[in-house]
């Protein structure tokens, strides 16, 4: 059955591009009811951090691409990465090699002269290790093929060849006996019984290397996919800019993992000319060869607009839910999210339809649900200022009047007090509304007033109105 893998080399974040690679993997895995491993790549041990660990788990938790059985340590793997390429050697598919610091350099700067992309000579391909100089400690190199093609059947790229006059004998084991990461990659990816490789087409130069290895072992290559990177807009590389941003930046900024996937399987993606996609949608329809060969290009309006429509579309309660969670990774989170109670979780969760239907992402929603938590009395916002002029100030106080007299207090009746209040004094409902908004959100923009006045509820409505009464 299909195996797949997302092997992240832990030296950063979680970002985009990896999470839509993981993306991929899960849902092929998920498509043919087979599984996803997660494999941490963390050889490089300069360069590894258990920060990027972390990051890298938690984006996956919250994106909910959930892998199969443990994760795997690459770097605990490494005796028996040193086994295959002793077995390399002991067979002869591999050799030692002396070569020196200067002569490596002198061999590169040959073939740049003479532009070969090939740098290694082979000098001791065929030579006796008996030669050596005494105490050196030897690389050990695949014998590679030197004549004939290397072939990938990529199911995205289709196939690719590479002549093996210009590939090197790459080296399997480094002088201080640790394995190199083309090694490692092979031994893992043959051990955990990978039957897809599903990867950023930057790696492609590497799977004619690593088929190098599978044939040198006698092991099949597993099934290959190389996607193409994700650009900016403008086609460029992507940067920061342009959505080149950890996971946790996209969670920071208020997108549902729900959205993110969805923007992101349609990155390089597609299926007919359908843009949203349930999960279970998204198992049924994906497939590798409809992955496109060109870039995708990264836009954040787009991202926005589905995430608009996965917020209107989600269900209040697990709104709320999100709402809160985003707290953890917003500036001032923690403010609010120490004003929370199950008073404010229910005016909250009443506001919510009407909230939602305003918002694109989740920092919107906590901004237009601000007036829930404010303290009195309210920070007015600078337009909203500009409204407040003694004529304004004295209607609050009279529309005070006019709402105090409601003691069933809900949308319709106090709406109804209001149109009864604008009619007796020859005003339209949007020049009673407007002061009304200003006193109770401190806002110009809001929720409709009539679901503001019966999410803040009478006592706290005419307070608030009689802090901005004349
Ligand atoms: N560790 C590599 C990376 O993070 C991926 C290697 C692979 O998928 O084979 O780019």
């Amino acid at each position: 059955s299909v195996v797949t893998r997302f092997a992240p080399s832990p030296t950063g974040f979680l970002h985009i591009g990896g999470a839509r690679t993981a993306l991929f993997n899960w849902l092929y895995a998920k498509k043919r009811g087979g599984k996803m491993l997660l494999r941490i790549e963390d050889t490089d041990r300069e360069r590894s951090t258990e920060a990027a660990i972390s990051a890298i788990l938690d984006g996956l938790k919250w994106l909910e691409l959930d892998w199969d059985d443990d994760v795997i340590y690459q770097y605990s793997r490494a005796a028996r990465h040193r086994e295959v390429a002793e077995q390399l050697l002991a067979s002869g598919k591999a050799y030692r090699c002396f070569a020196t610091g200067e002569e490596l350099a002198a061999m590169r700067e040959k073939a740049r002269a003479e532009g070969r992309t090939r740098l290694y000579d082979g000098m001791w391909r065929e030579r006796d290790p008996g030669e050596a100089p005494a105490g050196m400690k030897p690389t050990i190199r695949l014998k590679a093929p030197q004549t004939g093609e290397t072939v990938i059947e990529d199911q995205v790229q289709g196939r690719v060849v590479w002549q093996n006059e210009n590939l090197d004998d790459l080296v399997l084991l480094r002088g201080d006996g640790n394995p190199t990461y083309m090694l490692a990659v092979v031994v893992d990816d043959h051990d955990m019984g990978v039957t897809h490789v599903i990867r950023g087409d930057d790696h492609l130069i590497n799977a004619a290397r690593q088929k190098q290895i599978y044939d040198a072992l006698g092991w099949d290559i597993p099934n290959m996919s190389h996607i193409p990177l994700i650009h900016g807009p403008d086609g460029s590389k992507l940067s920061k800019r342009h959505g080149a941003l950890g996971v946790d930046a996209y969670r920071a900024m208020g997108y549902l993992p729900a959205a993110l996937r969805n923007y992101l399987v349609r990155l390089g993606w597609s299926h007919g000319d359908q843009e949203i996609f349930s999960t279970q949608e998204m198992i049924n329809a994906f497939d590798l060869p409809a992955i496109g060969r060109s870039a995708a290009r990264f836009d954040f309006a787009k991202l926005e607009n589905l995430n608009g429509h996965y917020i209107r579309q989600a269900d209040d309660r697990a709104l709320v839910a999100q709402f809160e969670s985003v707290l953890d990774y917003v500036p001032d989170g923690a403010t609010l999210k120490a004003k929370l109670n199950d008073t404010t979780r229910a005016q909250l969760l009443r506001a919510m339809p009407s909230l939602k239907e305003r918002a694109k992402t989740l920092i919107e929603l906590i901004s237009s649900a601000y007036f829930i938590f404010a303290d009195r009395p309210l920070q007015i916002d600078a337009k909203a200022a500009a409204l407040l002029t003694p004529e304004t100030r004295a209607l609050i106080g009279q529309l005070r009047t006019a709402l105090e007299v409601v003691t069933d207090w809900r949308a319709e009746t106090t709406e109804s007090a209001m149109r009864n209040f604008a009619e007796q004094n020859n005003l339209k409902l949007g020049a009673v509304a407007q002061p009304l908004r200003v006193a109770l959100t401190g806002r110009t923009t809001s929720p409709g007033i009539f679901d503001v006045l019966a999410v803040l509820g009478r006592e706290e409505c005419l307070a608030r109105l009689a802090d901005q009464a004349a």
